[in-house]
């Protein structure tokens, strides 16, 4: 397994590797930057293939993280962990503990919340042991799960991308796939029918499906189908890595924006959108709305200004959109750079500085 020459390796600050042999604890924290502040980030549990495939996903995932904070304007820095086991079986108080134990070996440099695999629960039962978590206000509307947010903050990105893309000024009469029904697939499937489009969705999971047909009227399509669906917006709500050379062929919407982090298989997928005149909203772009309640619960903000917080997205995406046309070049390329811009700024005001916040 390699690190500095990892493909996905990107100057991370600090790779750290934990385990714990009673608990059975395997765990790696990617800690990319810590130049605008901690670095924050989920922690993922999944049943990855192997190490190599674990290590690939922290650190594209960290990385990611850091250019999600820099364009959301907050104080953070980029990470993320991820435990490597099956969040159904493997997951006991004994490793969430240990799990706890290792953030808290960083001391502030890195802080966790929740994440695939991970809930509210599990990010309580770490808490025993470090303060390094957040995402657990209880008076928080949705009890600490920032899920609901970044469905918000997504539906604006669909909201301003349709607006660009087809002069809408509202959802009616639209067609969106959504491809996973979870956190945030269930509550943007709401937000999308209550604007008045026609919502498709896939799930792997039946009791997801089926609660967003029950609860929202979603129209289901087989987890086949839902990338090829003929549809104004297609938007990834599961994993990453969902758009290759192959799926982006296959595509019929005119706009990709959801929630999945890390939906390229690799940045020449954003060429290939581009070039197949698709318009793709950057994950990390429009997805912030996670991070900002996470931001808002940890600094005690209120709920108002967390929301017009996460409103900033719409002025963002347009800004990308905008300079992408100018440019020519893909939004995905754009928003990196402009998310290095606000980096690199940020060094010269002021030298890397490490809080424990
Ligand atoms: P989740 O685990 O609650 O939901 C994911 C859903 O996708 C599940 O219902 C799962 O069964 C389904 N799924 C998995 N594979 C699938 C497939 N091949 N086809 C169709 N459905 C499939 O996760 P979530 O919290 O809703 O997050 C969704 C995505 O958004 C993840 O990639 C996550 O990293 C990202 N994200 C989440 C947040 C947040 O606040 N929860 C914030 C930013 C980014």
């Amino acid at each position: 397994m390699s690190v500095f020459s990892n493909i996905a390796f990107d100057h991370h600050e600090q790779v750290a590797f934990g385990e714990d042999r009673d608990s059975g604890l395997r765990a790696i924290i990617a800690v990319h930057s810590t130049r605008l502040g901690p670095a924050v980030g989920g922690c993922r549990m999944f049943a990855y293939a192997s190490e190599d495939e674990a290590l690939f996903d922290v650190l594209r995932l960290s990385r990611g993280m850091t250019y999600k904070s820099a364009l959301a304007g907050l104080p953070f820095g980029g990470g993320k962990s991820v435990i490597i086991g099956d969040p159904r079986n493997h997951k006991t108080p004994q490793l969430l503990h240990a799990m706890g134990d290792f953030v808290d070996s960083l001391g502030g440099r890195y802080v966790a919340a929740e994440d695939s695999g991970t809930g509210v629960a599990d990010i309580k039962m770490m808490s025993e042991r470090t303060r390094h978590v957040s995402g657990l206000q209880e008076d928080n509307e949705h009890g600490g799960d920032p899920s609901p947010t970044t469905a918000y903050g997504v539906y604006l990105g669909i909201r301003t991308a349709v607006q660009y893309r087809l002069g809408a000024d509202s959802m009616r009469g639209l067609r969106v796939a959504i491809q996973g029904l979870g956190n945030v697939g269930f509550h943007l499937a709401g937000l999308l029918v209550a604007d008045g489009a026609t919502v498709y969705g896939a799930d792997v999971n039946e009791a997801n499906l089926r609660r967003a047909v029950d609860v929202h009227g979603v129209q289901v399509v087989s987890t086949g189908e839902i990338l090829t669906q003929e549809v104004d917006v297609f938007a990834p709500c599961a994993m990453g890595a969902v758009l290759n050379t192959e799926t982006v062929d296959g595509l019929r919407a005119g706009i990709v924006a959801g929630a999945a982090n890390n939906q390229l298989a690799d940045d020449t997928q954003a060429d290939h959108l581009w070039d197949r005149g698709i318009l793709y909203c950057p994950d990390f772009l429009i997805n912030a709305g996670g991070i900002i309640d996470v931001y808002y619960q940890r600094s005690g903000g209120d709920r108002d200004a967390m929301r017009e917080h996460v409103r900033r997205i719409e002025g963002n995406l347009q800004e990308i959109l905008f300079r992408s046309d100018r440019a020519g070049r893909s939004p995905h390329l754009v928003a990196e750079e402009l998310a290095e811009e606000y980096l690199a700024a940020a060094a010269v005001a002021e030298p890397t500085r490490v809080a424990a916040y």
